[in-house]
């Protein structure tokens, strides 16, 4: 049966476009609502069929989220954005309120999964984890306390990041002790009438100064406020955030807060988590050693009596070590970088790769007549759309939407969002990469981001092919999520790959050595980032893991000492005094207990791209290798969430995951 793509307005007029997010948000929703009210009043006599419209009802509303969402972040009329975020909120509001529906759960607890195939089983399973993980068969009095706390934690979650946002810190400095700024960032930095200009502690200005101020108080000046940010008033808000998460844990029946937490990640269990950040502290010993021994060398050539590096030299001195031991001329590299070339070269390359096709449904650079041009709507002039085929097939496997420049009102990040999800013979799925990368020359950071984001992308369009919305594309355990994408990276830093569409204004592709110099450069420093990351790490675990103790009578020490002891034990560098890290540490409130999630994709991502590394000869597009991405397309990105991460990897590289090849690119 050929499925059809979600239909756009097809007209600009913004009414049109707030009018249709509404009454398509309104619609679906209803309909996710009478099929819960069937379960409730008149369940199927079938568990499958219950299954499946249960499944669908959180399908409509996982819709309506996904969508509002969506233009909720990149409509470029701000009623609309509205209606977008009002929608979510809605959606949000109706899953709330489903978790804690005690009618509707003893629907799904007298099921049995006998005669089930595994993927229906494993939903089966899954749903009523996530019935339980809510608290819905407690008494009423703890169903009481639970939507209490949560409510609590949702107020807390955004005082917390509220904080992190807007508590700016600035210095006041003359403009000579400015001296190795860019120009054109001194330009943007005029001094006021007293001579002074003032630095405050957001990225634009911090990471500069940080990194290319000559004066060394003006860079411990800055680093010092940027890590006093928060202080003091999100102190007692983590508190009582770190109590509750644990007060909700253990009302649902776990020990602490990292195991609720781990319990339904690809790390399994609480006590893995540490285990993890310890393994990881081991591997990084020697390269942050190495690393350290570089830097410590070109930072006695300015203090010669130096035997370790402060915090707030690191920056700066590692800045140094790149630019003069890396031939890397930022510069020269963009010129092979030009937007239109990018993007066609990734679609070129992943196309290859795995084996697809993609078709210009709206395509703004070449607008070969207006009909063609607009073949399909868009939200945006700029925004691009394809028609995603297998290459050897007749059908579209999906649509994908390109938004990748700038434009005010806009997602200020990189991300994929989701339009739709797909599952077989009802819906196609549908993905949007929402970036903010330049229309002309790119840096190569973004070359890379841009295909980190693809990788997600591709992910949601080969894995919306199955029976289920809840193991659609991306539905996969929170902390395998970014292992497809962190591969795909290892593509735009191929210098093969990279020639195939890196080109400057003549044609000339870009240099192997360029490419070489430029991944050594990157590769510089990163034991000493793996450290950094261990010590933010243990620091989200145990902030978490320690409320245990404290809930049973034991002393854990203050927010402060515990980071200082953490820093100590994990980071390459000493702790800056009077300074409260913590406290804009904003992914306490998102991530958690987690936060190791980014290094363990990483693990999972180097691992799954040994396969393709296997005889080095170089040829990311050998048949060999062709032949092993196909193997990881239809073992890992297929399936979605149908199965384990862990069994996807093992499937796709015939053994368990393991930590060798991080380790050993790692000690490269
Ligand atoms: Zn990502």
């Amino acid at each position: 049966m050929t499925l059809s793509p979600l239909p756009l307005p097809e007209s600009d007029d913004p009414t049109t476009w707030h009018d249709w997010v509404r009454s398509r948000s309104t619609a679906e929703l209803d309909r996710a609502r009478a099929l819960v009210d069937q379960l409730r009043t008149d369940p199927p006599a079938e568990t499958l069929e219950v299954l499946r419209v249960w499944d669908r009802a959180t399908g409509h509303l996982g819709g309506v989220a996904a969508a509002a969402s969506l233009f909720g972040n990149v409509h470029p009329d701000p009623a609309v954005r509205e209606v977008g975020d009002a929608a979510e909120q809605d959606a949000d509001k109706l899953a709330t309120e489903w978790s804690l529906d005690r009618t509707l759960y003893e629907v799904f607890a007298g099921l049995s999964t006998e005669g089930l195939d595994p993927a229906a089983a494993r939903l089966l399973e899954k749903v009523r984890k996530d019935f339980r993980r809510s608290g819905v068969d407690k008494d009423d009095e703890t169903r009481a306390r639970i939507t209490a706390i949560r409510d609590r934690l949702t107020e807390l979650d955004q005082e917390f990041s509220k904080i992190t946002r807007d508590d700016v810190r600035t210095i006041r400095v003359a403009a000579e002790r400015l001296a190795g700024l860019p120009a054109d960032w001194l330009a943007a930095h005029p001094a006021g009438d007293d001579g002074l200009v003032t630095v405050t502690t957001d990225y634009p200005d911090t990471i500069p100064v940080r990194m290319f101020a000559h004066d060394q108080d003006v860079r411990r000046d800055i680093v010092t406020v940027f890590r006093q940010r928060g202080w003091p008033t999100a102190e007692p808000l983590l508190e009582e955030m770190f109590a509750l998460r644990q007060e909700l844990a253990s009302a649902v029946g776990y020990d602490d807060w990292p195991s609720y937490d781990a319990d339904v990640k690809m790390i399994g269990s609480g006590p893995a988590i540490p285990e993890f950040i310890d393994k990881i502290t081991a591997a990084a010993q020697q390269p942050m050693e190495a690393d350290l021994a570089v830097l410590l060398e070109r930072y006695r050539q300015d203090y010669p009596d130096a035997t370790e590096i402060p915090l707030y030299d690191f920056f700066y001195y590692q800045q140094r070590v790149r630019e003069e031991q890396y031939d890397v001329d930022a510069q020269a590299v963009r010129t092979y970088f030009a937007f239109p070339k990018v993007r066609q070269g990734l679609l070129d390359v992943t196309g290859r790769l795995f084996g697809l096709r993609y078709e210009p449904a709206a395509c703004p650079e070449e607008p070969r007549d207006e009909a063609s041009r607009r073949a399909v709507p868009v939200w945006h002039e700029e925004v691009a759309a394809y028609d995603v085929f297998r290459a050897d097939g007749g059908e579209s496997i999906g649509r994908i939407y390109l938004d990748l420049h700038p434009r005010e009102g806009k997602y200020k990040h990189a991300a994929q969002f989701t339009l739709t999800d797909g599952v077989a013979g009802e819906q196609l799925p549908e993905g949007v990469l929402v970036c903010n990368f330049s229309r002309g020359l790119m840096e190569h950071d973004h070359v890379v981001t841009l295909f980190h984001e693809f990788g997600h992308l591709l992910h949601h369009v080969l894995g919306g092919h199955g029976d289920w919305y809840r193991f659609a594309g991306v539905a996969t355990e929170w902390d395998f999520v970014e292992a497809p994408s962190q591969m795909l990276e290892e593509w735009a830093w191929d210098p093969a790959v990279l020639r195939s569409f890196a080109t400057d204004e003549a044609g000339e592709p870009i240099p192997v050595e360029m490419v070489e110099s430029m991944r050594r450069s990157d590769d510089y420093g990163k034991g000493l980032y793996a450290r950094t990351q261990m010590f933010y790490a243990a620091m989200s675990y145990r902030f978490h893991a320690d409320e245990a103790g404290r809930a049973a009578g034991e002393e854990v020490g203050s927010l402060l000492d515990r980071m200082v002891e953490l820093q100590h034990k994990y980071d390459a560098f000493s702790h800056l005094e009077d300074t409260y890290l913590f406290a804009s540490f904003g992914h306490l409130g998102g991530y958690s207990s987690a936060y190791y999630t980014y290094m363990w994709s990483l693990v999972i991502a180097k691992d799954m791209f040994s396969a393709f590394d296997g005889d080095g000869d170089g040829d990311l597009f050998s048949d060999e290798r062709l032949a092993v991405a196909t193997r990881y397309r239809d073992r890992v990105l297929a399936p979605g969430g149908t199965q384990d991460a862990a069994d996807l990897v093992a499937d796709f590289l015939g053994r368990p995951y393991s930590f060798d090849s991080y380790a050993a690119w790692l000690a490269r």
